[in-house]
């Protein structure tokens, strides 16, 4: 909403979980590529008007508590998303088997990033309006990263 109370701190660990509290992780690194994508598929899977997703070094990334909660949903091509089998939030992607990004909604305080791209806009819900001024796209970014 606003950036006046935004104010930079040490960077220490990220750290994010569920809804009901139960599962929690750390990430010992920084964010990237955080996106937001506006496809049927991704409404459907984040339950709200878009994704809102950026990616971490599986390396970096440890479940704190909680694990034995996950339920993990296979989709397609080897992604998959796991979530809070007590409360429903979705957590984390994974690729292969391996963590692959994490879901902005479920990250605590302020992780310093922003969501750089809106993609798939062209068929996102009649319901949602975009704001005018942010980076989009009308299906995949240019290099499809
Ligand atoms: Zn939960
Ligand atoms: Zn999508």
């Amino acid at each position: 909403m606003d950036n006046i109370s935004k104010k930079k701190k040490p960077q220490t660990s990220i750290t994010g979980g569920c809804f009901c509290g139960l599962i929690k992780y750390k990430i010992e690194g920084k964010l990237r590529d955080a996106r937001s994508c506006h496809c049927p598929d991704c409404r459907k899977a984040f339950s709200a008007q878009a994704s809102a997703y950026a990616l971490v070094n599986p390396d970096e990334f440890s479940w704190v508590s909680g694990k034995t909660l996950l339920t993990i949903y296979k989709s397609k091509k080897g992604e998959g998303l796991q979530f809070c089998s007590i409360c429903g939030s979705t957590l984390t992607g994974t690729l292969d088997g391996n963590i692959h990004g994490v879901t902005l909604g479920c990250v605590n305080d302020d992780p310093d990033i922003e969501i750089g791209m809106h993609i798939y806009v062209g068929s996102k819900a009649n319901w949602e309006i975009i704001p005018d001024g942010v980076i989009k796209y009308q299906e995949a970014p240019p290099e499809n990263i």
